[in-house]
């Protein structure tokens, strides 16, 4: 799970990690009431949705007095931003973050990920701040250093000062910078994240040293532990087909194509988008209904599938261990007769009840094509949309 910079900001300052005075604003007013509590007189009116890039984007702006704060949270409020991580449709900016603006040394990247070589989580930072990571770890990756964190005793001091040292913090500020990760690691490991990325992380001339963006991930496994966490969430970042998917407790994720594919089993769902990528066609979704999936789920997984207007046919693979196909079968029937199918439907059935999962679709009626195997599925539901 995914949170705003706001919260992230929030949750971070709780472990002791600076972060500048800021708040939150949903509206033009409440941008420029917030400035005025701010003790600064330059602002930063901050675009917050869940994709990082906003900076070149035009999703940062700096402010210098209040009439320039209403005029940015003017521009930005309801804009639909694009940036290289919200995909060309982009995404509406509903909240901003007023914050003071820094007076910036110099700009450094801090994160942390599990890793998944070591199995461990492992610090990462680097001197090139405030650019994609993505294109140092590229274009020079001797320039991102890591330290692995031994879980049992967490990430030591000598680590963070060897960091600190390795990507040139100035040397009055090594102890600084080095509270400032012991601090980030312990908010990760507390809050069962995934990823916290503070990029940048700034010397100020000032001598501090603090997070001006903060991008945390949670492992959503582990929400159950962290209901203060989950109350973050905002519904209008997610796509609404995967907050209806997730109500019925199915794997469900979003793509690009136009064939909509219904399978049981993560690994299963995988192959499949790979014989229709072979085949010349392009998933609409990832879509994994579980092992125990009840005909009302399938439904639920059906209807889902039909409510993407980029879906052109469909395309079920199943295969029936725990899941048994009947169940399946009298789903998509149930389904098919609840929402018009006007699309092409393929279904490839194999496993436990498979000929009363046949028998199943052979009397409703449905105009399907039966396919002998996954291969002679993909084929078909390729050519059928084309
Ligand atoms: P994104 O990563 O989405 O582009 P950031 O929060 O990293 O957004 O902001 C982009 C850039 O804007 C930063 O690298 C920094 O140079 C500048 N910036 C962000 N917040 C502040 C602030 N409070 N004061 C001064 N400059 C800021
Ligand atoms: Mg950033």
């Amino acid at each position: 799970m995914n949170i705003h910079e706001y919260q992230g900001k929030e949750i971070l300052k709780q472990y002791g990690v600076a972060v500048p005075n800021g708040k939150v604003a949903f509206t033009v007013d409440e941008a420029v009431e917030a400035a005025k509590t701010l003790n600064s007189n330059v602002y930063v009116v901050k675009a917050q949705i869940h994709a990082g890039g906003r900076g070149k984007a035009g999703g940062v702006k700096i402010a210098k007095n209040l009439d320039e704060v209403r005029t940015y949270a003017q521009e930005l409020l309801g804009k639909v931003l694009v940036t290289h991580q919200t995909g060309p449709e982009g995404k509406e900016v509903k909240r901003l973050l007023i914050e003071e603006g820094c007076d910036i040394k110099k700009e450094y990247y801090v994160g942390l990920v599990v890793d998944r070589k070591t199995n461990r989580v492992v610090m990462m930072a680097s001197e090139e701040g405030g650019t994609e990571i993505e294109e140092v770890a590229e274009k020079t990756p001797e320039k991102i250093f890591k330290e692995v964190v031994d879980p049992a005793v967490g990430l030591q001091a000598f680590q963070a000062r060897n960091l600190a040292f390795s990507i040139n913090i100035p040397k009055k500020l090594i102890n600084k910078a080095a509270k400032f990760m012991t601090a980030l690691y312990q908010a990760f490991v507390d809050k069962d994240c995934s990823i916290a990325e503070i990029n940048p992380l700034v010397v100020t001339g000032d001598g501090n040293v603090m997070a001006l963006d903060a991008k945390l991930n949670f492992d959503s496994n582990a929400l159950y532990r962290h209901p203060e966490i989950l109350e973050l969430r905002d519904l209008d970042e997610e796509d609404p087909k995967e907050i209806e998917a997730s109500k019925y407790d199915l794997n469900y994720i979003a793509l690009e194509g136009n064939i909509g594919c219904m399978v049981n089993g993560a690994g299963l769902a995988m192959a499949t988008m790979d014989i229709i990528k072979h085949y010349g066609g392009d998933p609409a979704n990832f879509l994994d209904v579980g092992g125990g999936a009840t005909a009302e789920k399938v439904t639920a997984a059906f209807k889902l599938i039909l409510s993407d207007e980029n879906v052109k046919g469909i395309f079920i693979n199943i295969f029936g261990g725990i899941m048994k196909c009947d169940v399946i079968a009298s789903g998509v029937v149930e389904a098919a007769r609840q929402v018009k199918l006007d699309r092409p439907l393929v279904v490839r059935l194999e496993g436990t009840n498979v000929e009363l999962g046949k028998q199943i679709l052979r009397g409703s009626g449905l105009n399907l094509v039966a396919a002998e195997s996954m291969a002679d599925g993909a084929q078909k539901i390729v050519s059928l949309v084309k």
